[in-house]
């Protein structure tokens, strides 16, 4: 039987450039795109907060995708808000504003019911708040983490405190070699595993991944993709389908490992072929079980 998962994260409405279009005002957020790309696998239990300018059709979504939203409250303020840009090649985006607004007073306080979690996401936000989430609730299986500039830059004290009691990092390559303070990025993860985490994975957007695990390093592809519409999201896709397939087969080990992030190498496929949640969330487990096996074949080869 499937795990339920913790995710804490920001919800956020997103203001979104790409040479293909823009949106304003947007559904976005790191705990958002993860809870929808996991809950095709898992239970999601979600902690966040909102303004009380948050809308109920926002809601919708999270319901329509079975996610537990006993956490996620909403208080006097404004909803937390992101700006972002991207040039042609789509893989880094250029952040033009981050209004933290509710989030800048939110502490998090985890429902009973969320304590016995068995695997906990700590999604991009305040590393401070990613630490508290860890001190109320008992001993996790897996705890996975994922961070930005923006935080690693800020707060860069805190970050490294919080990763002291993390399992798996799933960070992106910028944001590891900026973590490490080291420019190479196999040295970066060497590094990084000394800080606590034994396990690495590495975004490198349409480059892929590389996960680091122990000893071990395993490297796959991004999906090669006609459409590339909007990138948003895509690190927090591939996290929810990576844990919210570690967490449906409940097993814990580098052949386990290996497979779930081919399942999050599917859902950011899916994730950026449209504008902001649109394809993420209108998916069903058969188109996702389908790509996952033209997956295999774009990596087989034989000896
Ligand atoms: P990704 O493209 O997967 O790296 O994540 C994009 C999401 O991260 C957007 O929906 C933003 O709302 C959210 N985000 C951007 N900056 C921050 C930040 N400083 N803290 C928390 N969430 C953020």
């Amino acid at each position: 039987m499937s795990a339920s998962i913790l995710v804490v994260g920001s919800v956020a409405f997103d203001s979104l450039k790409t040479p293909f279009g823009e949106a304003e005002e947007i559904l976005g957020g790191s705990a958002t795109y993860f809870s929808v790309a996991a809950s095709y696998f898992s239970p999601i239990r979600l902690v966040a907060v909102v303004g009380s300018d948050f809308p109920d059709k926002h809601r919708e979504v999270f319901r329509k995708h079975h996610i537990d939203t006993g956490g996620l409250v909403q208080v006097e303020g404004k909803t937390f808000r992101w700006k972002g840009e991207y040039g042609y090649d789509l893989n880094e985006a250029r952040t033009l504003d981050t209004q933290l607004n509710v989030f800048e007073k939110f502490k998090p306080v985890i429902p009973k019911s969320y304590h016995d979690s068995d695997y906990v996401f700590l999604g991009n936000i305040d590393p401070e708040l990613q630490l508290s989430v860890l001190e109320q609730i008992r001993r996790p299986r897996i705890v996975a983490f994922d961070s930005m500039n923006f935080w690693i830059r800020g707060k860069l004290e805190a970050v490294k405190k919080t990763i002291r009691h993390v399992d798996i990092l799933i960070i992106n390559d910028a944001e590891t070699r900026m973590l490490a303070n080291e420019p190479n990025l196999v040295r970066a993860a060497k590094r990084i595993q000394e800080m606590g985490p034994k396990t690495l994975i590495v975004k490198r957007g349409e480059y892929g991944v590389l996960m680091f695990n122990g000893t071990s390093v395993f490297g796959a592809p991004a999906f090669p993709l006609e459409n590339v519409y909007d990138p948003t999201g895509a690190g927090d896709s591939f996290a929810g389908g990576f844990m919210g397939a570690l967490a449906q087969f409940n097993e814990i080990d580098e052949r386990a490992f290996r497979r779930c992030i081919i399942f999050g190498s599917v859902m950011a496929s899916f994730n950026v072929e449209q504008f902001g949640l649109q394809r993420l969330s209108s998916l069903d487990r058969k188109q996702i079980d389908d790509r996952f096996c033209e997956f295999k074949a774009l990596t087989h080869f034989d000896v």
